[in-house]
Parts: C-alpha cells; sequence; structure tokens
C-alpha cells in the first residue's frame, strides 16, 4: 500500500484508510476546479475530506485564494485556518517552494519591480524603448528575459480597412485569430479554422490587416527590434517561444524548456503559460507586455489572478542566487499608480489581499457571500433565459423552498460573456446568498423545478443546463 500519493486533482479522491496529511501546492490554481462532468473543487473537497479523516491539510501558495487568506485570518476575527508564513524566498536548495512554513528558507532576493508609464513613451510602441534597452542589456551581458503576453496568435483579429470587415467566427460571438505562421484565420473557442483571404471577403478589397497583437507578433518585432545585438561570444541572439501553439505535440515543451535552461534562449516570449512554476535560473528580468486589461473586467475575480499571475512571474526572475542582485519585473502600464502595481512593486500580498477584501465585502462578494451560476445552452439565446427565467419564476410557486428562497438573491438571466460558441447560446443566471446552508438547500430543493421547466412552451430548444457552485469565472 502506498505512503504517499502525487497527483492532480483527482487524486482527492483516491483510498487511502490511513490518510493524515493532504498538501495541496499553489491552492489558488483555477485548475483544482473541475468544470466539466463531476463538478468539484479538489481544493474545498481536500479540507472536507480531512475534517471527514481527522487529517490535516497544508494549503500552499505564495498569492492564497482570497477565500483561504481570509479563512487564516486571527482566531479571534473568525478564521478557521492557521496561517503559517514564510516570511523570505526560498533560495536555490528547495524543491517546493511556496509551502508555508514547512520548509527552512535560505534568504532569497526578490526581484526589483519597475513600472513604465505607457503614456509617456511613444504612441502605438509596443515594447517601451527602456524595456527594450533592458533586455538588450542582458543578452550582451549573456543572460536571459522573459517577456509575456496574454494573448496567442499574430493578432486577436483582422479587419478590412475599407469597408470595417472584420474576421468574426461564423458559428460564435467572437473574432478569429490571426496566426501568421500558417496564414491561418482560427476560432479559439470552437476551433473552425481557414485560410486567410487574400481579399476581403466583403468587398475585395487588399487592404486588410492585423489589428493589436499577440504572442507570434511580439516575437517577430521583438527579432527585428534586437536584431542588431550581439551575445557575448559575438553570435546572433535568440528568441523563442513558447504557447499552447508551439506546445500542441507531445514532447515540445520539455524540449522547448530545456532549450532554455540550456542557455541556447536569449529572450524567451509567451503566454501565462511560461509565467508558472518553471524553474529558469538564468533568467533576470521578467516583463509584462499590456497586463492592465485586467484591473477593468467585469469579473470581480480579474484583479486577483492578475497579482498573483504577476507575483508568480516576478519569482521567475533571479532565481539563481547569483542573480539575484540584478533581477528586474517590468510592468508596462497605463495605470501605474494604481494599488494592485504598488502592491507588487513591495511584493505586498498581505497588503493587496486587505485592499481587495475590504472591496468585496462593501459590494457583498465572496468570501462575505457565496455564489452559484445556473448556465443553460440553447438553440436560441430566447430560449435559454427563457429557462432560467421560467425556473426563477416558478421557484416562488413551491412552498417547501420558501424558507431558504427568502435569502437567496436570484439575478436576472444574461448572455454569458461570449454568448455563441459552436452554434450554441449560453446564458446565465447568478445567485447570491449570505447563508452557504441557506444557497445549499436551495439549489437541492430546486432542482425539481429546474428539470420541470424543460418542458414550458417557451423553452424549446434548450439543450443543457449545469449549477455551478461557486464559480470562479462569472
Ligand atoms: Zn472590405
Ligand atoms: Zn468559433
Amino acid at each position: 500500500m502506498a505512503r504517499i500519493v502525487l497527483g492532480t486533482r483527482m487524486a482527492v479522491f483516491a483510498s487511502m484508510p490511513h490518510l493524515k496529511l493532504i498538501v495541496v501546492d499553489e491552492e489558488h490554481d483555477p485548475s483544482y476546479k473541475s468544470g466539466e462532468g463531476a463538478r468539484y473543487s479538489a481544493r474545498d473537497l481536500a479540507v472536507y475530506r480531512a475534517r471527514l479523516n481527522g487529517a490535516k491539510v497544508i494549503l500552499g501558495s505564495a498569492t492564497p485564494s482570497l477565500e483561504s487568506w481570509y479563512h487564516s485570518r486571527p482566531a479571534a476575527e473568525g478564521g478557521r485556518y492557521l496561517r503559517l508564513e514564510m516570511p523570505s524566498r526560498v533560495g536555490a536548495n528547495a524543491v517546493l517552494p511556496n509551502i508555508a512554513g514547512v520548509l527552512p528558507s535560505t534568504a532569497g532576493v526578490l526581484p526589483l519591480v519597475r513600472r513604465v508609464d505607457m503614456s509617456h513613451q511613444p504612441k502605438g510602441c509596443v515594447i517601451s524603448p527602456p524595456l527594450l534597452d533592458a533586455i538588450g542589456q542582458r543578452i550582451a551581458r549573456g543572460e536571459q528575459s522573459m517577456v509575456f503576453l496574454n494573448r496567442r496568435g499574430y493578432a486577436p483579429v483582422l479587419s478590412c480597412s475599407d469597408c470595417d470587415w472584420k474576421s468574426t467566427c461564423p458559428h460564435c460571438s467572437a473574432y478569429r485569430v490571426f496566426h501568421k505562421i500558417d496564414r491561418s484565420l482560427r476560432c479559439h473557442h470552437c476551433g473552425f479554422s481557414e485560410r486567410v483571404p487574400r481579399a476581403c471577403p466583403d468587398c475585395g478589397s487588399l487592404d486588410i490587416a492585423p489589428v493589436g497583437r499577440g504572442t507570434e507578433r511580439l516575437e517577430e518585432q521583438l527579432a527585428l527590434l534586437l536584431g542588431g545585438i550581439s551575445r557575448p561570444d559575438g553570435s546572433a541572439v535568440r528568441i523563442a517561444r513558447i504557447d499552447a501553439d508551439t506546445t500542441k505535440l507531445k514532447g515540445s515543451l520539455e524540449t522547448q524548456l530545456a532549450q532554455v535552461h540550456s542557455g541556447e534562449v536569449d529572450v524567451l516570449v509567451g503566454t501565462q503559460m511560461i509565467a508558472k512554476g518553471h524553474d529558469f535560473r538564468r533568467i533576470t528580468l521578467v516583463a509584462a507586455i499590456n497586463p492592465d486589461g485586467a484591473l477593468f473586467s467585469s469579473d470581480f475575480r480579474s484583479p486577483e489572478r492578475l497579482f498573483g499571475l504577476l507575483m508568480q512571474a516576478a519569482g521567475r526572475a533571479g532565481r539563481d542566487a547569483s542573480n539575484t542582485s540584478r533581477s528586474e519585473m517590468w510592468v508596462q502600464t497605463f495605470h501605474p499608480t494604481h494599488p494592485l502595481y504598488e502592491a507588487l512593486k513591495q511584493h505586498d500580498y498581505p497588503a493587496f489581499a486587505q485592499s481587495q477584501l475590504v472591496e468585496r465585502e462593501q459590494a457583498g462578494m465572496p468570501p462575505f457571500s457565496f455564489q452559484a451560476l445556473v448556465r443553460a445552452d440553447a438553440r436560441t439565446q430566447e430560449a435559454a433565459q427563457a429557462f432560467l427565467n421560467a425556473a426563477s419564476q416558478a421557484s416562488l410557486e413551491v412552498p417547501e423552498l420558501a424558507a431558504w428562497r427568502a435569502h437567496v438573491s436570484l439575478y436576472p438571466a444574461v448572455p454569458m460573456s461570449i454568448a455563441r460558441v459552436a452554434n450554441v447560446e449560453r446564458a446565465q443566471m447568478l445567485l447570491e446568498c449570505s447563508s452557504r446552508t441557506a444557497l445549499q438547500r436551495f439549489l437541492s430543493g430546486w432542482q425539481t423545478t429546474l428539470h420541470a421547466s424543460r418542458a414550458k412552451p417557451e423553452c424549446k430548444g434548450l439543450l443543457r443546463w449545469a449549477v455551478d457552485v461557486d464559480p470562479l469565472l462569472i
């Protein structure tokens, strides 16, 4: 019988009669939540299972989820978890960098965070001159840089300058992304792909051009801008890109990572994939090209995810102790004084968490309330919304639900942010409640009503529906 089981989120179900300890590393990672088939949060199940078995749980993270952080406030204030802090960075010899309080830590210096105010840079520039200069200096010294942008492909949309045609996906309410490498327009939602047209499909104009940029275009631009700089041995600069497009083949990610490790690559370009976890020892500069979008997203968890990502990314710089003194994290932004970046500069997760928790408490959002989403897929947007609204209305007429219904706010059905994917219309309804018990009782009692609502004539064309408790994406 195995004494230790290592695994991904499924491992939380492993049969272990003498279970005494569960370690959930990077507990904030959204991949612990399973959104298809059996829906569960492996992190929350770990806590639940440990309670049933009388085992201990360690949730480890340098940027905990705000839920876990809030639960670990002092017991006198109602905290249920014990917060173990590890104030200094784990040095080169440790194997598990983020498990708080478990490992002896050697002193490590956190990278210096530099914010570039993009409103003071040449108009339309993608990589600001000071950042470019800093990358160039590192190439000349034989050090590595990592540049990330959260969008793959060459450009997110192709547009005609004569008639305003755009590369919309015929099956989704989204644009198809231009991939220059194989001259394709690909929908990242349904996979629909076509060769790039030579002329505008609507007006025949040849003047169709990419708008915006993804990692492929960034790689091309960096190659152009850094082309004149040589490495210490006089050879030409080498730029590599790692994202979902370059790592489709089995084993290709490992090969590419090995090239970075061996020092063959001077500048690594990629999506957030490269910011997570990989231990690149010779990287002394990490740059976020355009992270501002998440500051003003309609999803209230966006700032939390951005902060976690930037902290993780900063952690990639200077992991080799001999390089830490000069390692830097660069952030290009139009909002350099935003509190999120201020906290990042200080590497101050507690300050960031505190400001977010104040906002969430004022707005009555998790962890100060509990949420569930009901999602409906249908042939038409009307049917999807009608189903949700009908089920909501019908819940008022069920006497057994009344006691719980009184505590739960049901918002009107709305289209999902990408309303149509692969010709399926999608809508959602948010439920909010200050009591988890009331929410759970309501949801379980409501199932019958939801099933019954399918039969209503206005719901014709409904394909499926599902309840998501503690939704991570809203
Ligand atoms: Zn046109
Ligand atoms: Zn599509």
